[in-house]
């Protein structure tokens, strides 16, 4: 039976005020609201860690956590026992490795956190791309075995370019997670020398000091977790005076969010119907609200393509609420619309003030630490929001001195590793495995008018190869 669409509740404005009184709340009733998205080399210790956390926290029922070691006892990796809570999906479990984002809710004293679990294994990175492009910071896990932290910072090593997107992709917090210091007898030397190789990197990588916070951990052991005497630690208790990593991830400050502008969600997935609250149903759509506000009743455009759609019902955090600002991860259900108008990487914003489509932008990249260089013509993979595309790189514009953005040659026959410059993006149609010779659109805009719309990747040969933001749409 199909019900009449629910009615708008409030005004524009009313939503605004109340998102941001919202975006206040410090203690008391309210908690602050932030997502985190988990970074770092394969075989960190990443899903452990999270999992621990999440018992420490009393956030996995004891019958939960005994169910998840008969089974992954019975799969033979006795070892993953941790892990199992956080990797969901069956076929991860039978491979050992994450490959999707899971996103969980972790209830800190003062924080609401979302958790984006991303995957540690090369072929996964646009996985972390779409994860990493929801979150507001986050959380570097390394192994501190001797040998395995150097492992994963080493030319191909996955820390150094999960740090490099991440910051690529507007996260300018970070915290580290020296973990495993168990392999190492807690030895403080050990977690010194890392912090001293991590720091100049991450500043080079654009994080700033302040930013910064390093905590020495266990995560298997549940060692400076939640709670600074935990058996096992004696050798940490001995040094570490500073804070766990709870207590690390609860000060964290939410960024500011773009609350006033237009409404931008781009969707990260789409599924079909079967949400916990009894209105829920028809077809969901899940993502981040890139900036603005949607409230229940509102009509929305879907870009690219002329649809409209009418939001149903939002769910944040297993609740349905009435209204969802800038910055939270929601899924929202939408009447009134045929299913085949709603793909992955479509925005939706308001019929009046509809995000712009380009097939054709000008951008400011800075190159990774790349082997072959780009010339004009170099084939991409172009990464916006959970998007991607085939490009190309149209024309060299000019290389850029890193600091001052300033011209320091014109047009440039190639690009080499870490150089700055502008250049011309132009996409194809197809999709990636083939892409045709027709040219496509996306919504896009550039990174003034829309900080969140407007940053890019690109990708070549399943490597990041630069990351930069739009300065200008072609016509
Ligand atoms: P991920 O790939 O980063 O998610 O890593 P996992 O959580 O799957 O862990 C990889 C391996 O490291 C598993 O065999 C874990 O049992 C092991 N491991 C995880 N945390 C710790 C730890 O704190 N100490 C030790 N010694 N081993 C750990």
């Amino acid at each position: 039976v199909a019900l009449p669409p629910p009615k708008m509740a409030l005004s524009r404005e009313k939503v605004i005020e109340e998102a941001r009184k919202a975006a206040e709340w410090k203690t008391g009733d309210g908690k602050k609201g932030l997502s985190l998205v988990i970074i770092g080399h394969v075989d960190a210790g990443k899903s452990t860690l999270m999992g621990r956390l999440t018992y420490e926290l009393g956030q996995m029922e004891e019958k939960k956590r005994r169910e998840n070691e008969r089974e992954s006892n019975k799969a033979g990796k006795g070892s993953f026992m941790w892990a199992w809570e956080m990797d969901a999906l069956g076929e991860e479990r039978d491979r050992g490795v994450t490959i999707d984002i899971n996103q969980s809710t972790l209830n800190l004293p003062n924080t609401s956190l979302t958790i984006l679990d991303a995957p540690g294994h090369r072929d996964f990175v646009p996985n972390m791309i779409s994860g990493a492009s929801q979150a507001d910071a986050a959380l570097l896990v390394v192994d501190a075995t001797t040998g395995e932290f150097e492992a994963g910072f080493a030319g191909g090593g996955q820390s150094r370019e999960h740090v490099l997107l991440v910051r690529s992709l507007g996260v300018g917090t970070i915290v580290v997670a020296v973990n495993k210091l168990d392999m190492v007898n807690y030895s403080q030397a050990r977690y010194e020398e890392i912090c001293s190789t991590l720091k100049p990197f991450l500043v080079q990588s654009g994080f700033s000091p302040s930013k910064t916070t390093f905590v020495p951990v266990a995560g298997m052991a549940g060692v400076n977790l939640v709670e600074k005497d935990t058996e096992g630690s004696d050798g940490l208790r001995k040094w570490w005076k500073g804070q766990t990593l709870i207590d690390a991830l609860d000060s964290l400050q939410p960024p500011g969010r773009p609350i006033e502008a237009p409404l931008r969600f781009p969707i990260s997935n789409v599924f079909k119907g079967g949400g916990t609250s009894t209105m829920a149903s028809g077809i969901g759509v899940s993502g981040r609200l890139a900036s603005g506000v949607v409230q229940v009743g509102e009509k929305l455009r879907i870009l690219p393509g002329d649809e409209t759609a009418i939001v149903r019902t939002i769910e944040f955090e297993d609740n349905s609420v009435p209204w969802a600002a800038a910055g939270s991860n929601v899924t929202l259900y939408l009447s009134n619309v045929d299913p085949v108008n709603l793909n992955i990487g479509s925005v939706l914003c308001p019929p009046s003030d509809v995000v712009p489509l380009a097939s054709s932008f000008i951008a400011q990249v800075i190159v990774f630490d790349i082997q072959v260089p780009i010339t004009s013509g170099t084939s991409v993979e172009l990464f916006h929001h959970s998007r991607d595309t085939p490009a190309s790189v149209s024309k060299l514009l000019a290389t850029l001195d890193r600091n001052t953005g300033n011209v320091i040659k014109a047009n440039p026959r190639v690009l080499t590793k870490n150089t700055s410059a502008k250049i011309q993006l132009t996409l194809r149609g197809g999709t990636l495995s083939a892409p045709s010779s027709k040219a496509t659109s996306i919504p896009i805009e550039t990174f003034a008018s829309n900080k969140e719309m407007g940053r890019i990747l690109l990708r070549r040969g399943g490597e990041t190869i630069a990351a930069g933001i739009v300065l200008e749409l072609c016509p």
